[in-house]
C-alpha cells in the first residue's frame, strides 16, 4: 500500500517527467497506476490523485468517476455504491492544457497531501486538456465546474505546485472526535 506523501516531501516540488509513449503499456507504468488507484480508494474524500503524491515524479493523474457522477447528477443512491466503485478512475497521462478561459472563479480547495487544511483559490472557469489514457489512446476533454478545478489542481502537482502556494484564507479543518 502506497502512502500519500505530505507537503514537506521534496517529490511534491519536482517538475514531473513525461511518460515515454512506448512505456504506457509497460509493467512499471501499469503498476504505478495500480498503486494510484489503491491509494485513492483508501481516501473517502479524495477525488483525484497525481503520481508525485505517491512519490513517483511522472506526469500522470487520475480522477475518481464519482466526480462525473455527482457533476452530471445522474447518481441514484441505491444503484451506485460509491465506496465500492474502485476501478472506475479516469487516467490522464502526459496531460496538456490546450485552452483555458480568461474568466475565473474563487473556489474552496483541499489536497490529500496537505491534510487538515483548506483554502480559497482562483481557477479558470473552463479548461481543455489533452492526454493519453492507460491504453495509450489520446483524448481531449473540456471541463467546467469541479472537473475544471481538479484538472488545474492536478496539473499544478505535476509542475511541483501545491494549492497552498497561491491560496488565500488557508484554514484548519475542525475535526470532531467520534464518540465511541
Ligand atoms: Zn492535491
Amino acid at each position: 500500500m502506497k502512502e500519500i506523501v505530505q507537503k514537506e516531501n521534496p517529490v511534491l516540488r519536482e517538475k514531473s517527467k513525461e511518460v515515454p509513449y512506448k512505456d504506457i503499456a509497460s509493467d512499471t507504468i501499469q503498476s504505478v497506476l495500480k498503486d494510484m488507484h489503491e491509494a485513492l480508494k483508501e481516501k473517502e474524500c479524495g477525488v483525484a490523485l497525481a503520481a508525485p503524491q505517491i512519490g513517483v515524479p511522472l506526469r500522470i493523474f487520475i480522477i475518481s468517476e464519482k466526480v462525473f457522477i455527482e457533476d452530471e447528477k445522474v447518481k441514484k443512491e441505491e444503484e451506485i455504491n460509491i465506496g465500492n466503485n474502485k476501478e472506475n478512475n479516469l487516467v490522464y497521462i502526459n496531460p496538456k492544457t490546450t485552452k483555458t478561459s480568461k474568466k475565473t472563479c474563487e473556489l474552496e480547495e483541499a489536497c490529500l497531501s496537505v491534510e487538515g487544511y483548506f483554502g480559497t483559490v482562483t481557477r479558470s472557469k473552463l479548461i481543455t486538456v489533452e492526454a493519453y489514457d492507460e491504453n495509450g489512446v489520446k483524448f481531449t476533454r473540456g471541463a467546467s465546474g469541479l472537473l475544471a478545478q481538479i484538472f488545474q489542481h492536478e496539473i499544478d502537482h505535476l509542475n511541483g505546485i501545491l494549492y497552498i502556494d497561491h491560496a488565500r484564507d488557508i484554514q484548519k479543518v475542525e475535526t470532531q472526535k467520534d464518540e465511541e
